[in-house]
């Protein structure tokens, strides 16, 4: 999981890092590129 010290995410997808609303539910997308899989770094091949 993309986590920040416990402080926020970081999309892996565009470097974006941002507080969560709510902790106890996962964000879907990023709130920036709107990537459904900020949280899954790309995979090299
Ligand atoms: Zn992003």
């Amino acid at each position: 999981m993309a986590e920040i010290m416990l402080k926020g995410y970081k999309c892996e997808r565009c470097g974006h890092t941002w507080v969560p609303r709510d902790w106890k539910e996962k964000p879907r997308v990023c709130p920036k590129c709107k990537n459904p899989y900020w949280d899954k770094p790309k995979k090299s091949k």
